[in-house]
């Protein structure tokens, strides 16, 4: 790191904890960044860099769509923020969420993934008045006390009890429990044991907080069966997997339909907007729609967020612009491109991932669930992802981690960053 991001981030340490707003954005080295733009960012020295990390996949189409951010600044002409009542960027958000959702009747506007996973949460237990949440080792949906348990766990913590983070009540923890990804009798085994108190499942339906476990369909199929026949809710949580893979979200590529989902990240191509929607009988437990759940929030629905949101959606649904044709086509370049790289070096890798998501896992072997994981040489994983940083590619240096393509990355670009992979496994290799 170059010396005007070293002078930032020391002050940055002195007045933030850490130097930095959210704990994974401490990667062990002082980053500041100048500018984004398109499929760039920029440190404060100026070095320039691709990238693939795409503030953890919340850029969709690259830095600063001039779409978007017109938008946004035409939005804020008019109105910005009254808190009464509803607006017509308001109304016209919603439909083109309910429009796209499949499962989606009702929806509510939220600020933030970690919103709308805990008003979920809370919808599910006073809809069904049960208190468990079943989630998934591996599975993260945001810092929501219920939800912060067991994500990427020591293997001796790993399905058993992991909180996460101090200052959470047992009672938080402890009304969680952890089944493992892609086996449904670890989900029959809990509803088992705890008939009729099960409010709901939740789970990342592709688990891209530990990379991407792909889903098996009759796992997914399954949870839908299981859950109906208990009277619990299924949450698809979509925060990441929502507008990415397919304009309905992951439940729209795998005809499973969940009780409720919530998204966020990408929809708004950088600015600050989630939400969470269901059917209208789920839904219509909300306080103001007469029901008993407590529904909140002074910034719900701004001005910027809902511009942002119905930006980001129109240029995803125009049939000219083919965001899906394009990151799919460049993912699997990618994916593709990166699996032979490691093959002919004789490297163990395994190049996952999903349309615009690609994944280095550094394993052999067949890659199922979380206990697979497990075998990832996660020391191979960081030096990787750290090498290509070096090498002008920007990916998350972290095992586990997934990389994201957005509308404004090209082939050219994609090409680029293999001939700098082919440097780096090749070095590895001989290592
Ligand atoms: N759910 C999932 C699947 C996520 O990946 C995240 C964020 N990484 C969240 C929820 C929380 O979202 P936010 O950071 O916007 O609170």
């Amino acid at each position: 790191m170059t010396s005007d991001s070293r002078r930032l981030a020391e002050v940055a340490e002195r007045i933030i904890p850490g130097g930095v707003n959210s704990a994974t954005r401490n990667i062990g080295a002082p980053w500041a960044w100048r500018s984004a733009k398109g499929p760039t960012m920029t440190d404060m020295d100026g070095n320039v860099y691709t990238d693939y990390h795409a503030a953890f996949g919340a850029i969709l189409l690259g830095h600063a769509d001039e779409r978007v951010n017109d938008a946004v600044t035409r939005a804020i002409t008019d109105i910005d923020l009254v808190g009464v009542g509803t607006t017509e960027l308001e109304v016209e958000a919603a439909q083109l969420i309910v429009d796209a959702i499949p499962s989606a009747e009702m929806v509510i506007s939220t600020m933030s993934g970690s919103e709308s996973t805990f008003q979920a949460v809370r919808l599910a237990r006073g809809a069904t008045a049960r208190p468990y949440i079943v989630k998934f080792q591996g599975g993260f949906h945001g810092s929501y006390d219920a939800l912060a348990r067991n994500v990427i766990s020591a293997p001796d913590r790993a399905w058993k009890r992991d909180p996460n983070s101090s200052g959470i009540l047992d009672d938080a923890v402890d009304n969680t429990l952890i089944a493992e990804f892609n086996d449904l009798a670890s989900v029959e085994e809990l509803f088992a044991l705890h008939p009729e108190q099960i409010a709901a499942v939740i789970l990342e339906p592709v688990p891209h907080n530990v990379g991407a476990l792909l889903p098996e369909q009759s796992f997914l199929e399954g949870l839908r069966a299981l859950t109906r026949k208990h009277g619990s809710l299924l949450i698809f949580d979509e925060v990441i997997t929502g507008f990415r893979h397919a304009l309905g979200g992951y439940q729209e590529l795998c005809g499973v339909m969940p009780d409720l989902t919530t998204f966020g990240k990408a929809m708004g191509n950088g600015f600050p907007v989630a939400g969470l929607a269901g059917s209208a009988e789920v839904m219509s437990n909300f306080t103001p729609s007469g029901g008993a759940v407590m529904l909140a929030g002074t910034f719900n629905g701004n001005a910027v967020s809902m511009a942002a949101a119905i930006a980001t959606i129109t240029v995803l649904k125009d049939p000219e612009v083919d965001f899906y044709g394009h990151v799919y086509g460049l993912g699997d370049r990618m994916r593709a491109g990166l699996q032979s790289i490691a093959d002919e070096h004789g490297i163990a890798a395994r190049m996952a991932g999903v349309g615009s998501v690609f994944v280095p896992y550094f394993m052999d072997g067949e890659i199922r669930g979380y206990r697979d994981l497990l075998r990832n040489n996660d020391e191979a994983s960081a030096t990787f992802q750290r090498r290509m940083i070096e090498q002008g590619s920007f990916m998350y240096p972290m095992a586990l981690k997934r990389n994201h393509i957005s509308l404004a990355h090209t082939e050219a670009d994609i090409d680029r960053t293999l001939a700098q992979a082919e440097d780096v496994i090749g070095t590895m290799a001989r290592e």
